[in-house]
């Protein structure tokens, strides 16, 4: 094979392996923002759930206040029951006691109403806060995972630039021009594989002399379409399924 072609194909390796970390690293920050996003909505659940419990709470007190003021004029009717002198007053009198009997009755419905909700406010608060307690910690190992990951990936960023710094310079100084030229306008990518007569990239099918150059891996040919550098592979396994021509 010619030496810089060689070269070349390692070339593009390495910058393939560092474009799919870089590509990886990029993503970090919305995976860690997704995760806080989770954090923030466990979170306001459980304001939720304590705002609603809460709510239930000053409502029960203001009914427990509202019934002590009830009993409180109640025993005074009982007492000036007592005091009345004629029948109209006494008929008069026990209409009012009926009426706040009635309303006691009515207040202290309300209040066992109340404890049978705030029982199921409380537990929807418990169960809240376990989900957010169990959220939290997947969530502290996920970050430092992520942070982990970056921590490699950021190495191999590191290496492969060093890597690819060193191999350039053995390359003779034509094959870099075309090779930074090609990758430029590429993406990154300048040198492709040549399978089954195709160009693996553009897949644009290659006239049979160009092909059977590049059989012999022996010059710098580049694709008639995408003008990629193209090798080929001897370890390469034709296709199963024949590949289609792009349009
Ligand atoms: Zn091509």
């Amino acid at each position: 094979m010619l030496p810089d072609l060689k070269r070349l194909i390692q070339l593009q390796q390495l910058d393939n392996t560092a474009a799919d970390a870089q590509r990886i690293v990029d993503a970090i920050p919305s995976r860690i923002e997704a995760l806080d996003a989770e954090l923030t909505a466990r979170t306001a659940a459980v304001d939720e759930a304590t705002g609603r419990l809460d709510a239930r709470k000053s409502e029960r007190a203001a009914v427990e206040k509202t019934l002590a003021a009830i009993q409180t004029r109640l025993s005074r009717f009982r007492e000036q029951l007592m005091a009345v002198k004629t029948n109209k007053e006494y008929t008069a009198m026990q209409h009012e006691i009926a009426t706040a009997e009635a309303d006691v009755q009515r207040h202290e419905d309300t209040i066992l109403e109340h404890m049978l909700e705030l029982d199921d406010l409380a537990a929807a608060v418990t169960t809240a806060k376990q989900a957010l307690s169990a959220s939290r910690k997947e969530i502290e190992k996920s970050t430092a995972a992520l942070m982990a990951e970056r921590g490699d990936l950021e190495q191999t960023l590191g290496r492969t630039a060093a890597e690819h710094d060193t191999l350039l310079e053995t390359i003779g100084a034509e094959a870099q021009v075309l090779f930074n030229r090609i990758a430029k306008q590429r993406n990154g990518v300048a040198v492709v594989e040549a399978r089954d007569g195709l160009c693996s990239l553009c897949n644009v099918r290659l006239r049979p002399q160009v092909f059977n150059h590049i059989l012999q891996n022996t010059a710098l040919v580049q694709c008639d379409s995408c003008n990629r550098i193209l090798y080929h592979d001897p370890n390469s396994k034709p296709a199963a399924v024949p590949a289609v021509d792009a349009p």
